[in-house]
């Protein structure tokens, strides 16, 4: 037995505010060709791409909680950051501005691609967010210490104005700035109990979950889903920046805040958090030669597009974790597709490089 009913989850995460900006349930469908392909488990996808705002993603399943709490704080700005081509920037400034608050975005440069006004930045840019770019190490996600000190002071500048500012922290997902609880993650214990409700019309509850692991709030929830709601349902993070042991504590630390702002109680045990760092490469933002096919590949057996950063990096992941015997023939997989497309087009040189 679970330990808990999907209607008792159901019930608790509708305690929380909540406005809505995107379109559920997201599909979840099997992938025919790839299982086929690969010889291995039967392998389906879950659409987070397709939430519908903003080229969608799973930041907009986030931002719904997390917009609701800043409307319910009376912001009217609000701060936040993330790479170049961040796309929980956009996502925040596409959702910030449909429910009039000012988004200022601090966009690190962590990796080569031209600052050009492309992808994730032009639609920033016409949206009108107030962009504020700098420079960071290359290859690695910017962390929450190192940079809520920056966010701070734009924060006083903002209430020097007269503005209502609030400090979101990268990707929504720990608890820092002003959000108070791990709403990133409670948004995605709510996309398991969502895609447990498809696979159990299925008839089936997966054996494993595979999504790509940025800032941890989309592992965070969907592994205390699995905890809550099943029984040995394993979550796999694959890595696109960090080293998994220092990727594992953030994780841990999420779900952990998570368990306890919906009061369940649970133990998040050693071995349930399962991260990857295999396939990261040369790190956060890289594209590299398995990116560049494995998109091809998706896209001309499945005609579905993944995104350079962070779902390609996924399933490259998944083939090779099937490939390896780890997910075996019987077994049921989903993978969860992200979004983040629009940060193909400012990669089009390496990419077309590689598939040449
Ligand atoms: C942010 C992001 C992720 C990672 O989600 P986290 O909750 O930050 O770990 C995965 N895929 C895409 C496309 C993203 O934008």
């Amino acid at each position: 037995m679970a330990a808990f009913s999907l209607a008792d989850i159901r019930a608790r995460i509708a305690k929380f505010p909540r406005i809505e900006l995107i379109h559920l349930p997201t599909p979840l469908r099997k992938l025919d060709a790839l299982t086929a392909e690969l010889g291995g488990p039967d392998i389906y996808i879950k659409r987070d791409d397709l939430t519908g705002l903003a080229f969608g993603g799973n930041k907009s399943r986030k931002l719904e909680f997390i917009l609701a709490d800043i409307l319910e704080k009376k912001a009217d700005t609000v701060i936040t950051w993330g790479s170049l081509q961040s796309n929980w920037c956009l996502q925040t400034a596409a959702a910030a501005r449909k429910y009039g608050v000012n988004p200022i975005l601090v966009l690190f440069k962590s990796y080569d691609i031209p600052a050009g006004f492309d992808g994730n930045m032009l639609l920033e840019r016409i949206l009108d967010a107030d962009l504020r770019i700098r420079e960071a190490r290359k290859g690695k996600v910017v962390t929450v210490e190192e940079t809520i000190g920056l966010l701070n002071e734009i924060a006083d500048e903002e209430r020097k104005k007269g503005r209502r500012p609030y400090v979101v922290p990268v990707g929504g997902s720990m608890v820092a700035g002003d959000m108070t609880r791990p709403l990133g993650a409670v948004s995605y214990m709510n996309a398991f109990a969502e895609m447990l409700e498809q696979t159990r019309a299925l008839g089936f509850v997966p054996d494993a979950i595979i999504h790509a692991t940025g800032s941890g709030g989309t592992q965070g929830g969907l592994l205390l889903g699995t905890v809550a709601l099943t029984e040995g349902c394993r979550v796999v993070g694959i890595s696109v920046s960090d080293e998994k042991e220092i990727f594992s504590g953030w994780v841990r630390e999420i779900a952990e805040a998570a368990d306890k702002t919906m009061g369940l109680g649970l133990t998040i045990g050693r071995d349930d958090i399962i991260v990857l760092d295999d396939y990261m490469k040369d790190g956060y933002g890289i594209v590299n030669k398995n990116v560049a096919e494995v998109i091809r590949l998706i896209f001309r057996t499945e005609g579905i597009v993944l995104d350079p950063v962070y779902t390609s990096k996924a399933m490259v992941g998944l083939i090779d974790l099937v490939r390896k015997g780890f997910f075996k023939k019987g077994e049921r997989v989903v993978f969860f597709h992200t979004g983040g497309t629009p940060a193909l087009f400012p990669n089009r040189d390496t990419l077309l490089e590689y598939l040449k």
